[in-house]
């Protein structure tokens, strides 16, 4: 017998009206839940855990929480976007890692 099964991911979209996107300023920012499910043969079963909800633009990316703070990926962290390069910073940075513009 074969068994597939594992956690992953799942994306819920928690509005269908769309929102302004404080970046690109169209509205296709929706609010976004990712759930953790447990799943069998592909089949999400069984949700295991429930994930903070955050508004993201389908068009651009941008990602903010549900009051328009923008935060760093994976953290409670306030974040800026490099004026340079546009990666989502933590606000305490004085340099971008990535690009290395100044803040
Ligand atoms: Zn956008
Ligand atoms: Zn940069």
């Amino acid at each position: 017998m074969i068994f597939i099964g594992g956690v992953g991911p799942r994306r819920k979209k928690l509005e269908s009206h769309p929102r302004i996107c404080s970046n690109c300023g169209l509205s296709q920012a929706y609010l976004v839940r990712t759930d953790n499910y447990l799943s069998l043969f592909f089949i999400p079963i069984l949700r295991i855990r429930k994930g903070q909800p955050f508004v993201e633009c389908e068009r651009c990316g941008h990602v903010t929480d549900e009051s328009g703070q923008v935060h760093a990926p994976g953290t409670d962290l306030l974040a800026i976007s490099c004026h340079r390069c546009g990666e989502i910073l933590e606000k305490h940075f004085r340099y971008c890692p990535h690009c290395g513009a100044e803040l």
